[in-house]
């Protein structure tokens, strides 16, 4: 498969051949090979199938720059490509294999920027024009370019300049080019439009396709994580937080969702931003910058807007949502593991998106592989290493010692360095164990029919806390019932209670038995129950209120009452409870189930946010989002 052939053999001239070793450029890639002697030697259109990051941009750019006429001074060369982002990355590749060939001259056209800029740029007579179909268009309007001496036309990612609305611009450039041209279309794909305006516009065309397992697509893993609808965003921030490295980018489907996740993200504390067409261009570009600089290292983007991002080291692509059809999955993942480096594609998949991996596999020819995110013992590893990366940047020689400040230090001097190394620690490793959403599995048990119409979604007041595991839990349930349940499948243990799924002839005699007969798990009394027995919609209300009046259940805990008290328990104001606002996470789960328990548990909101504050934005917006939302929205988690 790997070519044998030099750059120098496909026939390119000494100069060009020199700018490509310079760029690294080694051996020519598949459709190098094909395309470059072709479009030498022959004045014969051509059309190809590639994706972008195959190494199109050389293989078209690179017969261009070897045919110019140097000494003529009309327009030779029209380069059209649907985004602004391409059309400066083609225009820039084009200049870098121009190196040694002092008079070619490159000028590229886009919307979003100073046309006057570009009018005085196109009056120095360049060869080659790169553009995008509307600023072309207007500048053809006022005149400032002349596209009749035209000899080479390259339509680049034709199928996206047809997604993108530009088939009449294209269709009235072409036809204001002579017929006496050669014509290159390059498209990842080859819808019907495509093959019209191949067959009006070009004439008698050789036709090459790279496949689609070339070199940089193998280099490429896939992965999907399994998680709750709910869960998505903590387990998009688990990735983040467990990778330090991360450089990619997390595509959503919508320009609205793309908003949404990017200013959460952002409020996090996470180094994101957004892309996507409702920004105006000024702000993309700024975003690309920082993104290309690296000062960015996660873009949230669609799938339109991360057209023609050129970027070449990204170690992740995250498909927050997956896309509506399988070659937008595959033109996502080509962003990541471009020229020969490794890459991620990584799906964050929901139940009723585990269909699709299949189809997504057959059609894209790849394997998926099922990806665990972090367990709470990593996490509690990265929160216990960034706090003490915290401590070791922190600037020593800030704190005042002026009278007040320095009797509540001298409080501190009788404890050893240990001694405050222990108790900071477990601090922080208290602040890390109230926050449920860190401490929960997040990973769903696969079973080939969650979903299945005969399962039966039960609830459990056992969890994390209690030790709960899918291990013991089965054992439990089967020891109890005798039941021959093996495995449970859908099962999502939280801090204090679990959901999970069985079928139902299994789901009356559980409840049944654990109703009629306490059973006790430790020294806590097991109670099970349908937990949407008026089926999907139906509302934790009732349970809710007999929960809630559970108050002081938190006390017990090591971190005082308020800490997993919350409202859901009573709101166990405890030692500690207000002051740290106690499990705010939890609250928001609970305050939508439980109904009587919300409005306790707001006490312990207030006092929280300064306490919990120090990790973040993440808790101030969690806190306020659980706190307001939660109880409106109780039906819904059980969907
Ligand atoms: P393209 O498909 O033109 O966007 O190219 C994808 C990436 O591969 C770009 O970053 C190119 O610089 C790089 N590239 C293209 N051809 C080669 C090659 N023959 N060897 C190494 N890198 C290449």
């Amino acid at each position: 498969m790997n070519s044998l052939k030099t750059f120098h053999e496909l026939g390119l001239n000494p100069e060009i051949v020199q700018a490509l070793d310079a760029l690294g450029f080694e051996t020519p890639t598949p459709i190098q090979e094909q395309a470059i002697p072709f479009l030498l030697e022959t004045n014969t259109d051509l059309v190809a199938l590639a994706q972008t990051g195959t190494g199109k941009t050389a293989a078209f750019g690179l017969p261009l720059l070897q045919k110019l006429d140097p000494f003529a001074m009309e327009l030779q060369a029209l380069v059209l490509s649907p985004t602004r982002e391409l059309c400066v990355q083609i225009s820039n590749d084009l200049k870098a294999f121009a190196k040694h060939l002092p008079s070619a001259k490159i000028v590229s056209v886009y919307g979003g920027a100073p046309i006057g800029g570009q009018i005085s740029q196109l009056r120095k007579f360049p060869q080659i024009i790169v553009a995008t179909p509307g600023r072309l268009m207007d500048l053809m309007d006022r005149g400032a370019v002349d596209l009749s001496e035209l000899k080479y036309v390259v339509l680049d990612e034709a199928d996206q300049m047809l997604n993108m609305g530009f088939a009449e611009d294209m269709e009235k450039i072409l036809a204001h080019t002579p017929k006496e041209k050669n014509t290159a279309l390059f498209s990842a794909t080859m819808p019907n439009e495509i093959r019209r305006i191949a067959n009006q516009y070009l004439s008698g065309a050789h036709e090459i396709t790279v496949g689609k397992k070339n070199a940089s697509q193998s280099n490429i893993t896939h992965q999907y994580a399994l998680v709750d609808r709910s869960n998505k965003y903590t387990a998009l921030r688990r990735v983040l937080d467990t990778i330090p490295d991360f450089y990619g980018i997390v595509f959503c489907r919508t320009k609205i969702e793309t908003q949404e996740l990017a200013d959460k993200i952002m409020r996090d504390g996470y180094n994101a931003d957004a892309l996507h067409g409702d920004l105006s261009q000024q702000y993309r570009d700024r975003v690309m910058d920082r993104f290309r600089e690296k000062t960015l290292s996660v873009l949230l983007a669609t799938d339109v807007a991360a057209r023609g991002i050129d970027v070449d080291s990204l170690t992740h692509v995250i498909h927050y949502s997956l896309p509506t059809d399988v070659e937008s999955y595959t033109h996502r993942s080509g962003r990541t593991a471009r020229a020969g480096k490794t890459g991620i594609s990584l799906s964050i998949i929901t139940p009723s998106d585990k269909k699709r991996i299949p189809e997504i596999e057959k059609q894209a020819n790849i394997k998926m592989e099922r990806y665990m995110l972090p367990t709470s013992t990593d996490m509690l590893k990265v929160r216990m290493a960034s706090f003490t990366d915290q401590i070791l940047a922190a600037e020593p020689g800030t704190f005042e010692r002026h009278d007040g400040l320095l009797e509540i230090a001298q409080r501190l001097e009788h404890l050893s360095k240990e001694e405050l190394m222990d108790r900071l620690f477990g601090l922080e490793s208290e602040q890390f164990l109230r926050d449920e959403r860190e401490q929960a599995d997040l990973n769903l048990i696969e079973y080939g029919k969650v979903r299945d119409k005969n399962l039966v979604r039960l609830f459990i007041n056992l969890g994390l806390k209690d030790g709960l595991n899918a291990g013991n839990l089965v054992k439990m349930i089967a020891d109890y019932t005798q039941l021959p349940i093996k495995s449970v499948p859908d099962i999502a243990v939280k801090g204090v209670y679990t959901f999970f799924r069985v079928p139902k002839a299994e789901s009356d005699v559980i409840v049944k038995m654990f109703t009629e007969t306490p059973a006790y798990f430790g020294d806590r009394q097991v109670r099970i129950e349908v937990a949407d027995p008026n089926d999907s919609q139906n509302s934790g209300g009732g349970r809710g209120g007999d929960r809630g009046g559970r108050g002081g259940y938190g006390g017990g805990n090591r971190s005082g009452g308020g800490g997993y008290g919350g409202g859901g328990y009573g709101g166990g104001g405890g030692n500690r409870g207000g002051g740290y606002g106690g499990g705010g996470g939890r609250d928001r789960d609970r305050g939508g189930r439980d109904g009587g328990g919300r409005d306790g548990g707001r006490g312990g909101y207030g006092g929280g946010g300064g306490q919990k504050s120090s990790f973040g934005g993440e808790s101030r917006d969690r806190r306020s989002g659980g706190n307001s939302s939660a109880g409106r929205r109780g039906p819904s988690r059980f969907e």
